[in-house]
């Protein structure tokens, strides 16, 4: 019995089909949808989903065509769990969001089926069992100016390079992607005019997609066969490297959507983001107000968005940066800042004691009571609430120490000084000393000269407080 999508769609009052998420747990992105990893990565339908039905570093890869990857064990057996009408468990990222009422992937794919027709033809893909590219979300490779300290070694080639030219050995906590510098794999989906004509929706992230050529062949390819008009371009930058070259490209698109990357501005930007420099960031944020008053006769075309990563970096000095952060956000045409709680265990906000979670607080207090009213504000201060109303264990402890032993290997690499961003952090070191920062980093140390293909897992095991390790 096939899956017939009409069943769980209704009209709404503008006469457009909705999908009716809480009845069905459908998701079309195996039909419509292409995410591409390159630097060693592969093929997957979404960046949600864990697992890649291509990777391009096994011994024998398949040549990533849309035809062999739709063809995969992997996209076959996923097909199926959505056709029956569940979830598959790589999906769980999905799962999670819409459970905490967030909008999901799953849900953001359902935003380029607008009309009936587009029903129909989903549906017709469907029954054939063919992906038609609606919307391909291109990471061509890792290429980056910028080492940002909670950034990993799949988004930085600086970040391995670092690693590689410094002996950080800092795969224990990043994994082996530490040692991947390949550069990007010499295939390109996009050369295929007849794989990309229907495409409704591009999104680009790197690496920095500013630096990377095979971004700009991908833009000029869609220049070329004319192409922009049909599609929402989203691209995701740390405004280092905004040209002319690159604004060129933007030119003729449906709507384009600029996401800044800044976790703050001055010298928290300066030491979060090496080696960016403020200044020059803040004149090309200028620069972009420039190119929208051009461009951007409705006003409408040119949309942007800030994305700030909340972490024990960022969050004494805001005082200093937020409040320029968001006059900043409103003269770019922006007005939201995503908030997005920092995914690295060992740099989140709740690796820290008590007295230091209330000084954050205090900070967070100085701020005048008309930022304090945005909603991006809110969820700011909703994360330091949480991390403070939390338990601090012996586990959070050992999330510190691994802490300080990344931070100060960077630090001493890169010449800098935590403590001259927050002094407070004398304090939170005098802190990890009393509960065994020496001893911790003497095993952590040890950890990373142990078998190499065991490191992250001995890791895991230190910080669940375990003192003794056997290699084998
Ligand atoms: S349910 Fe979510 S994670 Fe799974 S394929 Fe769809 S968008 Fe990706």
């Amino acid at each position: 019995m096939s899956f017939n999508i009409r069943d769980y769609m209704h009209e709404d009052s503008a006469g457009q089909p909705k999908f009716d998420f809480k009845s069905s747990s459908f998701c079309p992105a195996f039909w419509m949808a292409l995410y591409y990893k390159g630097n060693n990565q592969g093929l997957k339908p979404c960046c949600s989903i864990d697992g890649y039905a291509t990777r391009t570093d096994q011994d024998n890869p398949i040549e990533p065509t849309v035809e062999n990857y739709n063809r995969t064990e992997y996209v076959q057996s996923l097909k199926q769990t959505f056709l029956n009408n569940k979830f598959h468990k790589n999906c769980h990222t999905c799962v999670r969001d819409e459970r905490h009422g967030q909008q999901s992937d799953r849900m953001a794919m359902f935003e380029w089926i607008k009309t009936w027709d587009d029903v129909d033809r989903l549906q017709n893909l469907i029954d054939n069992d063919k992906l038609e590219l609606w919307h391909l979300d291109y990471r061509p490779s890792n290429l980056c100016n910028l080492k940002c300290r909670m950034c990993d070694p799949v988004n930085s080639s600086l970040i391995v390079k670092e690693n590689m030219q410094n002996d950080l050995k800092l795969d224990m906590i990043m994994g082996d992607n530490m040692y991947n510098d390949a550069q990007p794999n010499d295939w390109d989906y996009v050369k295929d005019f007849e794989s990309i004509k229907n495409l409704k929706s591009v999104k680009v992230l790197g690496g920095e997609p500013t630096v990377e050529k095979k971004v700009f062949a991908m833009l000029d390819l869609i220049q070329e066969k004319d192409l922009a008009k049909n599609i929402n371009l989203q691209y995701t930058t740390n405004a280092t490297n905004l040209n002319k070259k690159f604004y060129e490209r933007l030119i003729g698109y449906n709507h384009v959507n600029t996401t800044f990357s800044l976790d703050g501005t001055g010298r928290t930007y300066e030491y979060i983001r090496t080696p960016a420099k403020w200044n020059n960031v803040h004149q090309n944020l200028m620069g972009y107000i420039d190119f929208r008053k051009e461009h951007d006769k409705t006003t409408r075309q040119y949309g942007c968005s800030i994305n700030c990563v909340i972490s024990v970096y960022n969050m004494f000095t805001l005082d200093e940066w937020y409040e320029e952060l968001n006059e900043i956000l409103f003269s770019l045409g922006g007005r939201r800042i995503t908030m997005i709680y920092c995914t690295n265990e060992w740099q989140a906000l709740d690796i820290l004691p008590k007295f230091a979670l209330h000084k954050m607080k205090d900070n967070f207090n100085k701020l005048s009571e008309s930022v304090k009213q945005y909603d991006h504000t809110k969820v700011l201060e909703s994360y330091i609430n949480r991390a403070i109303k939390e338990d601090y264990n012996l586990d959070k402890q050992r999330l510190l120490s691994t802490f300080f032993w990344h931070n100060d290997k960077l630090d001493a690499v890169r010449k800098t000084k935590l403590v001259d961003i927050a002094p407070v952090f004398h304090e939170i070191k005098d802190y990890a000393d009393n509960n065994l920062l020496q001893e911790d980093l003497q095993l952590l140390t040890s950890i990373t000269e142990g078998n190499k293909n065991r490191k992250w897992k001995n890791w895991k095991k230190f910080l669940q407080n375990e003192r003794v390790f056997e290699y084998e």
